[in-house]
């Protein structure tokens, strides 16, 4: 096994949008920070351990990340895994660093162990869990970074929860916030190993049709440049998109496995200076290629949910086959590829300042209200560049204009997740899913019937409570178990779930009928 080196301070300080003077040292005094607190550990590939955090760093600073965000990425796995103080990092780095480290390793200690698995509930209680929107990106990017290592993972069964854990969450969280170049990475890395069969399947077919596929995209692209240049539109780039093998893995699903069905496995991106630009090649696209009826999608004019915004149309090539082609100007290119996390170099392209920079971050702060520093003035959101703002931050945007305080803003957030259902933490940080009115008895029968059965107490963040007490969204209870403690028929009639009424149910008779045999054995033996 080749050893791997730590990703030097030099590139990750290359990759980064901010080149000042506070920005370069924060990052570097992190990195050395974290390698000097790592040194003594080792990943499962034999890697030092820091490896892991030096690329995370990396690949927020390639997102277009702020510095603090790098840091915090650099310095993410200090505290649960280094024991290093959280006092000992706010210190050093500050309080908002701190808070971006301690909200990544709460979200690591999540765990879901509902009855069933709410994967979409789960995705909203990551988002609303993570009151810091970078707090989601660092950790989206932590989980990247697991996903590519997985292979040295030894036991069969964690890595297959990293990869399905992997699929069903991180991934449409990356997507939902726009990040298409992670969503795809993290999907890609994982599904070999959360879906191996599928996944050699989906490979074969792939590989068998690969070189067919690039000769035409190579002929395609040819014709396209001359056809645009016979009109005079030269200033251009193209580039070959690759379907994700996963996300051709679920059309193939969709498709009854006809991959002569798919039309975007390979797809030819053009990039425009502008939007006129990409309206302009359109009409000479499809007056050169017939396009394929019902195949022309305008996201420019109507962007996805997640702000997406591009042309696609599919033209026949004229050999039997089609070709997807999606125009889209280099903003919006950039946008696609990084989402929300391009917004912060974005506006700086645009003003070209170094303040902006900053100032991306407030545009963020606008609209996560959460983000907000208390010293930043307010800004009314009407004021905001509102075609660039993906819609379902417009939402959140307008749900907090109604209600102003970030603490009631939250609270409105999470009952309209969670209408149905509160979610509470074991003391491990699993995620317990349970009916609103829930009371500890109903979590305790959750977690394992014999943790109800011999149930004395609970506590409730950290205070005893009585077991009536009806349990809130992010409560964080603890049974307390004695051996002698048995179930009554009080706490049958507190219970609010199926599931615990029958497990007291059950217990009650088991004894009622010991209690007879024993009196019946008892009598025999008179
Ligand atoms: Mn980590």
């Amino acid at each position: 096994m080749t050893s791997v080196n730590p990703r030097p301070l030099s590139e990750i300080l290359a990759a980064m949008t901010s080149k000042s003077d506070t920005d370069t040292t924060l990052v570097t005094k992190a990195y050395q920070f974290s390698e000097d607190a790592h040194k003594e550990q080792k990943r499962y590939s034999g890697d030092m351990y820091f490896t892991h955090p030096a690329e995370v760093g990396f690949l927020l600073a390639e997102a277009g990340m702020d510095s603090r965000a790098i840091a915090a990425g650099l310095l993410h796995d200090t505290i649960e895994d280094a024991g290093i103080k959280p006092k000992d990092i706010e210190e050093q780095f500050g309080a908002d660093v701190l808070s971006l480290v301690e909200g990544v390793t709460k979200l690591g200690t999540l765990r879901y162990r509902g009855l069933e698995r709410h994967t979409e509930s789960l995705r909203k209680l990551f988002a609303a869990t993570a009151k810091d929107i970078r707090v989601l990106i660092i950790k989206l990017m932590d989980r990247l970074h697991n996903a590519r290592t997985l292979e040295h993972v030894p036991k069969v069964e964690k890595r297959t929860r990293i990869a399905q854990e992997t699929l069903e969450i991180y991934a449409p969280i990356a997507d939902r916030l726009g990040m298409s170049v992670a969503k795809q990475e993290l999907e890609d890395a994982a599904f070999p190993y959360a879906y191996p069969k599928e996944y050699e399947k989906t490979r074969t077919l792939l590989k068998e049709r690969k070189n067919e596929n690039e000769d035409r995209l190579e002929k395609v692209e040819k014709d396209l440049k001359r056809e645009l240049g016979d009109v005079g539109i030269r200033t251009f780039r193209t580039e070959a998109r690759i379907k994700g093998i996963y996300s051709l893995y679920l059309k193939l699903e969709r498709r009854d496995w006809d991959i002569d069905k798919i039309y975007d496995i390979l797809a030819l991106r053009v990039i425009f200076p502008s939007v006129a630009d990409c309206y302009s090649a359109l009409g000479i696209i499809h007056a050169h290629w017939r396009p394929v009826p019902g195949k022309i999608k305008d996201y420019i004019a109507f962007p996805k949910p997640n702000g997406y915004q591009s042309i696609h149309t599919t033209v026949y090539t004229g050999d039997g086959s089609a070709l997807e082609m999606q125009l889209r100007t280099e903003a919006q290119h950039r946008e696609a590829l990084y989402g929300i996390a391009s917004h912060l170099t974005y506006k700086e392209i645009q003003e070209g300042t170094q303040e902006s920079k900053r100032g991306g971050l407030d545009w963020m702060r606008q609209f996560f209200p959460l983000l907000r520093k208390t010293d930043t003035p307010e800004t009314p959101i009407e004021n905001a560049t509102k075609e660039k703002v993906p819609e379902w931050l417009q939402e959140l945007a307008h749900a907090h204009h109604a209600t102003q305080e970030s603490e009631e803003y939250l609270d409105t957030l999470k009952s309209d997740f969670f209408s149905h259902r509160v979610f509470v933490f074991t003391p491990r940080g699993d995620v317990i899913d349970l009916p609103i009115a829930a009371t500890p008895i109903d979590f305790a029968y959750a977690v394992h019937s014999d943790l109800g059965n011999k149930m004395s107490g609970a506590r409730v963040n950290g205070k005893m409570v009585s077991l009536e007490t009806a349990l809130r969204n992010g409560d964080m209870v603890e049974i307390i178990t004695k051996p002698s403690a048995k179930p009554s028929r009080k706490w049958h009639d507190i219970a609010k779930t199926n599931m615990a009424k029958k497990h007291i149910r059950a217990t009650l008779a088991a004894e009622e009928a010991a209690a007879r045999g024993g009196l019946a054995a008892g009598r025999k033996k008179n």
